[in-house]
């Protein structure tokens, strides 16, 4: 930006270049808006490219949410052929060990969102992959839903495909200081837009302070693992019974009472740290796997080994394997709230707040995003 020449004016300006602001700027460009995307960093350092890169429908809470990551997944797979972004995986396998898992997974199994879903036998499992070898395998539901990108990689294609396809403008290394509609006070001058839509993840201090603080907000840090690979294709992304008492989409099912009750007597050190088991596979044979969740308004910077070595003893029981060396260790961080996934919010009638409020927004974001570009300019309140 050049502060001697009048500000620029945008029809869209976005704050935030992770997935949420990616997907509201592809929505925008996408009515032949002219988008501005502004981030404070200098290139992708957030929730977006520090998680699994693992676009999960099954398992998501049923109703909004559930179909929010169907339509997501949609466009991701829309998004990562027309932008060069490869799909590293396909699918899911969640690998129940208990009979009060296998009853979860039956009963998510009865309902109407069990699409593309089926149980396979342990030895069904063991033929499509004889390497898993975890002896106390039970069941495991198989979805072919599921879509994985290497997320590190993905954000950053994706960002460059909606400046070569779409002419979205991208100021990065700049922070957005204010908002007093037309203008947008940043950290390099000003610009001027007729509709902002705020993606700052779990930054909720510098924006709009007030309406973030009456919201039960708070931000959750996440422990990850790259390990070298284990010599074999995964057939899917992976999961444990510690999954099916975290995601509300099997976890709100009545079967799961008598699960939750076994693990909280089983495994107390997991469910403190909020340990549950997510096993991704990279183009190299390189497996991505978590993760840990600690709540906290400032979560500290610092990945504990105790932490770590619960995820990696979950690992090997679920896949009855040893570990791999560790290649990688890195935290992140997400917005969560004690009373909703997502955050949409309407602090001036040209401007919308929207926050993944549950760590689901590689599944959501690119829904939610066009959620906030119809309420912009098409008129309504976000709810
Ligand atoms: C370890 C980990 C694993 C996860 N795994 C999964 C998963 O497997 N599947 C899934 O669906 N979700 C997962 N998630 C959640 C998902 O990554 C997040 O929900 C999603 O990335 C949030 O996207 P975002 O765009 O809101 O935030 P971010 O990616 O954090 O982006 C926000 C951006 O806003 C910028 N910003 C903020 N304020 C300002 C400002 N004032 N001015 C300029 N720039 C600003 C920041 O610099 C940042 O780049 C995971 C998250 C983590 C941390």
């Amino acid at each position: 930006m050049n502060l001697t020449k009048p500000p620029e004016r945008f029809d869209l300006a976005v704050v935030g270049a992770g997935i949420v602001g990616l997907g509201a700027a592809l929505a925008g460009a996408k009515r032949g808006l002219r988008v501005v995307v502004i981030d404070r960093d200098a290139q992708a350092n957030g929730a977006s490219v520090r998680n699994f890169g693992f676009i999960t429908v099954t398992g998501q809470e049923r109703g909004t949410m559930w179909a929010r990551a169907q339509r997501s997944r949609e466009v991701w797979a829309e998004v990562a052929s027309s932008a060069g972004i490869p799909i590293v995986q396909q699918g899911l396998w969640m690998l129940a060990r208990r009979p009060e898992s296998v009853d979860v997974l039956k009963a998510f199994l009865a309902t109407d969102m069990a699409v593309g879903c089926q149980l396979l036998t342990p030895s069904e499992a063991r033929r499509r992959c004889p390497a898993l070898t975890a002896p106390g395998l039970l069941a495991v539901l198989e979805s072919t839903t599921e879509l994985r990108v290497e997320s590190r990689e993905a954000i950053p294609r994706l960002a460059a495909w909606l400046t070569q396809s779409h002419a979205v403008s991208f100021i990065r290394s700049t922070e957005v200081l204010g908002i007093d509609m037309p203008t947008l006070r940043t950290s390099r001058g000003d610009l001027n837009a007729d509709r902002v839509a705020v993606c700052a993840g779990d930054d909720f201090n510098t924006l709009y302070p007030q309406r973030f603080g009456a919201y039960p907000l708070t931000r959750c840090k996440l422990q990850m693992l790259r390990l070298a690979s284990p010599g074999f294709k995964l057939p899917a992304a992976l999961m444990s019974d510690l999954g099916l008492g975290r995601y509300a989409g099997y976890a709100t099912l009545e079967a799961a009472a008598p699960l939750k009750a076994r693990l909280a007597s089983e495994q107390p050190d997991h469910l403190k740290h909020g340990v549950h088991l997510i096993v991704v596979q990279s183009a190299d044979g390189s497996l991505v796997v978590g993760d840990s969740h600690h709540y906290a308004a400032t979560p500290d910077p610092f990945a504990s080994e105790a932490v770590d070595t619960l995820i990696l003893d979950e690992f090997q029981a679920a896949l009855g394997i040893k570990p791999p060396p560790i290649l990688e260790r890195w935290i992140g961080t997400y917005a969560a709230a004690t009373d909703r996934q997502v955050l949409l919010d309407t602090p001036h009638p040209n401007v919308r707040i929207a926050t993944v409020t549950s760590g689901a927004g590689a599944s959501t974001g690119f829904a939610i995003g066009e959620e906030v570009i119809t309420s912009l300019f098409d008129g309504g309140a976000t709810t």
